[in-house]
């Protein structure tokens, strides 16, 4: 078994970032620039949207992120959008998720400038995405092509199972990795809750890509011997070993499947930082597509 480790990878492509910016800044006199909105006080979009400018001031990229109260209107939040929309000094907007009830994802995801959305949320950018266009492609989905390629493993006619349909993971998951291109080319199989055998069919798969949000749910018995197991889960769970309590675990039982498999993500240091590596790419394509 082979780790594939997301953290020593994301280190290497934040210094391949850091120094197309550094080029940036000699070049252009300026910096890439990300803009994050966070609504409410929700602790874990805090902590999301506090790594997201961390990373950024690591590779140069220059962020700000606008607080407003969970109470701000619809309208006030469309209006923000509008005016960063405009301001050519901005190369990237997120809006950090889950947002508060009275306000509609839907209508401030298409508000965003799609030449701006890093997240690669837009409708637009799904379409593109879809029909093999160039896009900005959803971090998760990307951070995970950028490991299969840089760990040279091997898509093409593989048997690959998504577990998951969101939109932010499973579905573009699945439509990249049947794309006719590498990472690609594999027959994919998508699941959900609906799915009927579930085991009968994972156990089919070359490749494993598990974004459930069920702790632990995939065993060893699930996986075929030989599989390249990716697992996007987080979940922090209570443990008796740990100073704070807790410990972090993915949707796979690592312990389990790590005997079968031929490859394996951890939890946490696999998926997760490059997620945020990738949206530090998106980010840097964006000012690079602006200054040609
Ligand atoms: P969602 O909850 O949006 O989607 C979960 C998917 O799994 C759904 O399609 C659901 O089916 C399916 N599912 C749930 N239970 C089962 C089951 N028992 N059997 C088969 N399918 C099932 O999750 P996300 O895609 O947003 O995230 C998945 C996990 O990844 C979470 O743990 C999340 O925290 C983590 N995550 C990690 C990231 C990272 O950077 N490491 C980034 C994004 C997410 P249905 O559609 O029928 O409901």
């Amino acid at each position: 078994m082979k780790l594939i480790d997301g953290k020593k990878t994301s280190q290497e492509i934040k210094k391949e970032i850091a120094t197309e910016v550094a080029k940036m800044i000699d070049n252009e006199d300026r910096s890439p620039h990300l803009v994050a909105i966070l609504v409410g006080d929700d602790p874990a979009s805090q902590t999301y949207v506090k790594n997201k400018e961390k990373s950024c001031s690591e590779v140069g990229i220059v962020s700000s992120i606008y607080n407003y109260p969970a109470d701000v209107t619809e309208k006030e939040l469309l209006e923000s959008i509008d005016f960063i929309n405009k301001d050519d000094g901005v190369d990237g907007l997120i809006v950090q998720l889950p947002l508060p009830d009275h306000i509609s994802a839907k209508k401030i995801i298409e508000s965003i400038d799609p030449k701006k959305d890093v997240d690669g949320f837009h409708p637009l950018n799904v379409g593109k995405m879809a029909l093999g266009l160039p896009s900005f492609l959803p971090a998760t989905p990307f951070g995970i092509l950028q490991l299969l390629e840089r760990y040279k493993i091997e898509t093409e006619g593989k048997k690959c199972v998504v577990l998951g349909r969101s939109h932010i993971v499973g579905s573009p998951m699945s439509i990249l990795l049947s794309r006719k291109a590498y990472p690609g080319n594999c027959t994919v199989t998508v699941c959900h809750s609906r799915t009927e055998n579930l085991k009968e069919i994972t156990k089919e798969a070359d490749i494993l890509i598990v974004a459930m949000g069920q702790a632990q749910m995939v065993k060893a018995d699930m996986v075929k011997k030989g599989a390249v197991v990716i697992d996007v889960g987080i979940h922090r769970i209570p443990s008796d070993k740990t100073k704070s309590g807790f410990r972090l675990v993915g949707d796979v039982d690592f312990d389990e499947v790590a005997t079968k498999a031929s490859f394996i993500t951890p939890v946490p240091g696999g998926v997760g930082p490059m997620t945020i590596v990738s949206l530090l790419k998106n980010t840097l394509l964006s000012a690079q597509n602006k200054s040609r």
